[in-house]
């Protein structure tokens, strides 16, 4: 077998025991890997309805089978489980070194069930794997856990949880070389359920085999001058990394601005990669994940700020667009160096930057117009009020106080509001919304509306430019090739970002490379069925969950859907030319993905898709 392990590693925190199991080679070729695999097998093994913080539930840590490969830009890794705060199907991705790391160790996949008596953490070693105490490691940040698992040997990658997962916080992340995030859904706090603090893994660098070096290498060249090509031409992600997008959303009237009253802010330039580039150029270095070669990510040379990880330089991170823009614009807050300690705060704390600039923007909204109950009124936080924000993470992540309430993310809190609240609560299945306001694209609101994980910049975009000026139906096609690249992406396991490199990588290209690392044969046809039957299969997962019919929860807040955008570029845009256009261009989504009006996949489409025997339980 080339490309796969063919192997998972299963760990029983009840039991302490672990076990290695082979993974059936039809279920490689169906699910490909990373997400595909992962939501393969949290189908078949967590069991409708359970909580998600209850020990039954499992977490699924998967590469794909280009992650160890000489194939440039697959650092990644993927984790999927059930969400705490959404109570339904999540997957997260995460860059690093982890994902090569993990099939180094032998594996394609990770499968973490049961839950420990007391904090653990899990070791994989050469020397044998173990299930180790962490009663030492409980209550430290995540900087401080890595710091103390990387000591015996610094190649060890590790990733864990820090207070706000031990609390539970229902949109606690998992943190990785100090500023790496599987970032949404709450999967901390599966970890902090779990009493699992971390997971630690050492391996000697070798080189997952291919069935053709010779093919792999000439892949592996063209994607380097791809990759050189963008570069020439002035390739922003590369040179200035996520934050250019700061000007970019603000321009094209998508900036998420005070809880998303509004998509143009007035402070974007004080928090846009130009400000930053010019306060710190000589401070910031390349930080890339491994094998990357389009290098999108910064950190901090020699940090000059008093919240440096004790004997640490260098991992302290230059924010990424969507902490920029949540924590930014979406708090109304212009000060570069305020979000940068936020950022790093919420990293040591392990909190997702995504959530906490929603649930924040949303207590500032709720100052704002005066909707706070006399009980709470105490939490008043006006927008701009850096200093309060960065007071509120340690409570958040520890419980205490109003942080107990946002812990929840914001359907919880907003759901024990009376009145107006409910309106301005931006949320879709419970997760928190990204950066980019759904009225300045045309279908983006359909992405979102239908992602099984709820709303996420990752999971599809129509390749348009214009805002919704015309029916949604009009970029269906678009929407879902999109999404289908996305799953594939996911599952391969190869950036996002290699959108762009030029030219872009597309369905056909992921084709490539699964053939080129597996020796499998693989044509655009079979990629995009794949891609077809993981995205499926994700949204048959939630459909278990649901007590009516899946189409009630495809849905976008309130406010995106009748408050039209007050002013700057996308001005008067609501998400849909209207809420006849939502529900028409919603039935032919589902009838384009094989669902009935109701969104449930038809009998014919789990038959072609090869999903019959896995729908006992729906
Ligand atoms: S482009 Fe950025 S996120 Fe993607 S693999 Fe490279 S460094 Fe990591």
């Amino acid at each position: 077998m080339f490309g796969w392990q063919g192997k998972l590693l299963r760990v029983d925190l009840t039991t302490q025991q672990i076990r290695e199991e082979a993974i059936p080679q039809e279920v490689l070729h169906q699910f490909i890997g990373g997400k595909g695999l992962g939501t393969y097998y949290l189908y078949q093994e967590v069991p409708p309805r359970i909580n998600p913080l209850d020990p039954m539930n499992r977490f699924y840590l998967a590469a794909g089978p280009a992650q160890g490969t000489r194939i440039p830009i697959t650092g990644r890794i993927a984790a999927v489980s059930k969400s705490p705060l959404t109570n339904l199907y999540i997957d997260s991705q995460m860059g690093g070194n982890l994902g090569p790391q993990l099939k180094r160790a032998g594996y394609d996949l990770l499968i973490i069930q049961g839950k420990s008596e007391k904090p653990a953490w899990i070791q994989i070693s050469p020397n044998g794997h173990a299930v180790n105490d962490a009663t030492d490691l409980w209550g430290k940040t995540t900087h401080e856990t890595e710091l103390a698992l990387r000591k015996a040997d610094p190649n060890t990658q590790v990733l864990s949880t820090g207070p706000a997962g031990e609390h539970l916080v229902r949109f606690a992340c998992l943190t990785h070389n100090y500023f790496r995030n599987f970032g949404r859904g709450g999967l901390g706090a599966v970890f902090g359920a779990k009493q699992l603090k971390a997971i630690a893994i050492q391996t000697e660098k070798v080189w997952i085999p291919t069935p053709d070096s010779e093919k792999e290498l000439s892949l592996l060249k063209k994607l380097v001058q791809r990759s050189r090509k963008a570069k020439r031409r002035g390739h922003s992600l590369h040179y200035h990394g996520t934050p250019w997008l700061v000007d970019y959303a603000n321009s094209i009237g998508m900036f998420p601005t005070r809880n998303f009253q509004a998509t143009h802010f007035e402070g974007h330039k004080e928090i846009s990669d130009e400000s930053i580039e010019k306060k710190y150029h000589d401070d910031k270095r390349r930080t890339p994940c491994e094998g990357c070669v389009i290098s999108c990510a910064w950190t901090f040379k020699k940090p000059d700020f008093k919240w440096a990880p004790a004997g640490q330089t260098g991992k302290i991170a230059i924010p990424e667009y969507e902490t920029l823009g949540l924590m930014g614009g979406n708090l109304g807050i212009a000060d570069t160096h305020a979000i940068i300690h936020a950022n790093h705060l919420c990293n040591a704390l392990g909190l997702d930057t995504i959530s906490i600039g929603n649930v924040i923007g949303f207590l500032m909204e709720l100052s704002q117009k005066g909707l706070l109950p006399d009980e709470l009124k105490g939490a008043k936080i006006e927008f701009g009020d850096a200093n309060s924000v960065l007071e509120l993470l340690p409570k958040i992540a520890n419980r205490e106080g109003i942080g107990d309430r946002l812990a929840q993310g914001t359907r919880q809190f907003a759901s024990e509001l009376d009145g107006e609240a409910h309106q301005v609560a931006v949320h879709t299945k419970g997760l928190e919304y990204p950066a980019w306001d759904p009225r300045g694209k045309l279908g983006l609101g359909l992405s979102y509306a239908t992602a099984a994980a709820g709303p996420s910049h990752l999971r599809g975009w129509p390749s348009t430019t214009e805002p919704p000026n015309a029916s949604a139906t009009t970029v269906l096609d678009s929407l879902l090739e999109q999404q289908n690249l996305k799953v594939l992406k996911d599952s391969l396991i190869i950036c996002h970002f290699t959108h762009s490199i030029s030219p872009r990588l597309g369905i056909k290209g992921c084709a490539e490379i699964l053939e080129t690392v597996t020796g499998a044969k693989a044509t655009k046809e079979s990629v995009n069925e794949a891609a077809n039957r993981i995205w499926l299969l994700a949204r048959m997962f939630n459909n278990r969950e649901y007590d009516d019919a899946p189409r009630r929860y495809d849905v976008l807040p309130h406010r995106f859907m009748n408050e039209p955008i007050p002013d700057g570029p996308t001005k008067g845009y609501t998400a849909f030319i209207s809420h006849k256009d939502f529900e028409e261009s919603l039935t032919e989504f589902y009838k384009r993905r094989g669902c009935d009006t109701d969104g449930r996949p038809t009998k014919i489409t789990i038959q072609n898709l090869g999903l019959a025997k896995m729908m006992s339980s729906i």
